[in-house]
């Protein structure tokens, strides 16, 4: 009996064994890790997904008023890293597996979020959202939000590093002219 006649054989007495995929589907895996999606309302724009993604599937381009997050599934490799790091539960896998696609747009995600200047120098430095979360977080531990911690969190880190330098040695001089 040549070979495909006993695969016909095999199957007329066995009966289907396969799913009708796409038609029927099983429902996925409890704590199957698929694709990750991103909250676009909860993202401040810290990076800190983009600095842990061990494939480049996350990566941050900074201009002059604008953050972008771009997210492309097909350097994903699903490993939840992103989820782990981010502070916001901004970025969560999903239990969506199916991402075959002919058009790679499909594939891509970006976020684009404001940047702040410096109201020392003026360099962009930080998202909006990262300084008002900072505030509200500063606000609760303190129970209060001074103009004081206002001019410092609106300072870029050199312009920051540089004011304090200027306030430390100036409370240096006054201390040696006092003793
Ligand atoms: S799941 Fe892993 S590979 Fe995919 S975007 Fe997150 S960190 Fe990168
Ligand atoms: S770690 Fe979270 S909050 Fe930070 S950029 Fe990534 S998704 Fe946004």
């Amino acid at each position: 009996m040549s070979g495909i006649l006993k695969l016909l054989k095999i199957g007329l007495v066995r009966g289907r064994v396969t799913r009708r995929y796409p038609a029927e589907r099983t429902p996925p895996p409890e704590g199957l890790r698929g694709r990750p999606v991103l909250d676009f309302d909860a993202c401040i724009g810290c990076g800190g997904c983009a600095t842990a993604c061990p494939a480049n599937a996350l990566t941050v381009e900074e201009a002059e008023g604008t953050w972008t997050l771009r997210l492309f599934y097909g350097r994903c490799l699903m490993c939840g890293l992103c989820e782990e790091v981010c502070p916001k539960d901004a970025i969560r896998l999903s239990d969506e597996y199916e991402l075959a696609t002919t058009n790679r747009e499909d594939l891509e995600v970006e976020l684009q979020l404001r940047r702040v200047a410096c109201s020392g120098c003026g360099k962009y430095f930080t998202t909006r959202r990262v300084l008002e979360e900072t505030a509200a977080e500063y606000s609760e531990l303190s129970g209060g939000y001074s103009d004081d911690f206002r001019d410092v969190i609106t300072l870029c880190p050199d312009c920051r590093r540089r004011k304090w330098g200027e306030a430390l040695a100036d409370a240096y001089r006054e201390a040696r002219y006092e003793s």
